[in-house]
């Protein structure tokens, strides 16, 4: 037998595991617009706009009236022996104190990876609400992409606009004219992935992927308002304007025809032994016809997917109507915070569940009892 040498084992640098990190959370455009809004939501947006072009490989913008990103912060604090308290404290100490300021930076630390405003401790992923925690979304797509932030905080007079690459600020933020909130560009994604831009070109085009996205987005996210165009389009894709109930938000994203056939469900389960959940949603009845399974999912306000939920309740449906149609089914499903696991996947799109097995029988079942009676219904109607 010969002896090799064995390889040496060397520390990739920095920026190398930052890109290929990047190009785990940014698969395609999609994602990206997909970090983009939840940011904006994060936010505290109640108007939303989206505009791609070239399937989102050249251009990607979402413009936000949220609270924006500060330059940086100046906080106060108060040295009581070393230990630092907020000036509110004040009051507390009866002895020499040292002030000192401190200068906190938001706009030069933006896209840097593993920044963020949300996440903490490692605790609070257990209760976290907003969408993003990881702080890695914007850092990831300096890496990939080219990102231009423009951004103004309340009561300023001007906004900034800072670009970015490979996590870093490019120049110092520069003063600009801005309205409420942030706009973010990303333009030429993946220009240093060849292989992953020639797929994507060669692929069918991200957009109605987007389209598909925001259409999501616009229907759980009845008070907020989103636009989706392509750049340079007069009309948009999506459109929509506040709503007074998610009913009305489905007719102004997928039209009346599906809004008619839906019918409202629920169900629950408060057996402390099996799952613990709320679900309530709308499912299409027996008149809808589709050819593909339109499958809006919310878990504790998080767009995700669950596969075993979706193939269950495709059997809900052949298994109970006669022409076997896919169905639309809009569902949010709520369950304790200490029962879903945000963490599994980068994307975050895919959640696990505790008890999944018995909160999806016990859905199957609801929507088999809600098509069943809908469907006797019908007949006994046109007996009459
Ligand atoms: P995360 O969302 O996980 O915190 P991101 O990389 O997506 O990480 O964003 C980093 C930080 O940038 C956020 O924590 C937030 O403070 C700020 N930020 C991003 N997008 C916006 C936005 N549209 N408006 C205001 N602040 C934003
Ligand atoms: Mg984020």
């Amino acid at each position: 037998v010969q002896w090799r040498e064995p390889p040496t084992i060397r520390r990739l640098e920095e920026s190398v595991t930052n890109r290929i990190a990047a190009g785990e959370v940014v698969q395609r455009p999609s994602s990206v617009v997909k970090e983009l809004v939840e940011n904006s939501l994060d936010a505290g947006a109640t108007s939303i706009s989206v505009v791609v072009k070239d399937g989102g490989l050249k251009l990607i913008q979402v413009s936000d009236n949220g609270h924006g990103s500060r330059l940086g912060t100046i906080r106060i604090k108060v040295d009581l022996g070393g230990d630092f308290r907020e000036p509110d404290h004040l009051a507390d100490c009866n002895g020499y104190v040292v002030v000192r300021v401190r200068q906190y930076e938001d706009l030069p630390i933006l896209c840097e990876r593993h920044t963020t405003s949300k996440l903490t401790s490692f605790e609070d992923l257990q209760t976290i609400k907003s969408m993003g925690f990881r702080g890695e979304a914007l850092a990831s797509m300096t890496y990939v992409g080219h990102v231009t932030v423009m951004t103004i905080t309340d009561g300023q007079l001007h906004g900034y606009r800072v670009s970015y690459r490979d996590g870093v600020m490019e120049h110092e933020p520069k003063p600009c004219a801005a309205v409420k909130g942030t706009q973010i560009m990303v333009e030429n994604l993946f220009y240093n992935m060849l292989a992953r831009r020639k797929a994507l070109q060669n692929a069918s085009d991200d957009y109605p992927k987007i389209v598909d996205l925001i259409s999501r987005f616009a229907i759980y996210h009845t008070n907020v308002s989103f636009t989706c165009r392509k750049h340079g389009a007069n009309k948009a894709d999506v459109s929509t304007v506040i709503a007074a109930s998610r009913l009305d938000a489905i007719k102004m994203v997928y039209g009346m025809p599906i809004a008619r056939d839906l019918m409202e469900i629920g169900a629950s389960d408060n057996n402390p032994t099996r799952s613990v959940f709320e679900m309530d949603g709308f499912i299409s009845s027996a008149n809808y016809m589709a050819k593909k399974t339109t499958m809006v999912l919310f878990i504790n306000d998080r767009l995700v997917e669950c596969t075993p939920l979706k193939r269950a309740i495709e059997v809900a449906y052949s298994a109970t109507l006669t022409k076997a149609s896919k169905p639309f089914v809009f569902m949010s499903i709520r369950v304790p915070s200490e029962h879903v696991d945000v963490n599994v996947h980068p994307t975050k799109r895919e959640v696990s569940l505790l008890n999944q097995e018995s909160l999806v029988n016990t859905i199957q079942d609801a929507i088999e009892s809600k098509l069943m009676s809908s469907n006797n219904t019908r007949t006994f109607h046109t007996q009459a």
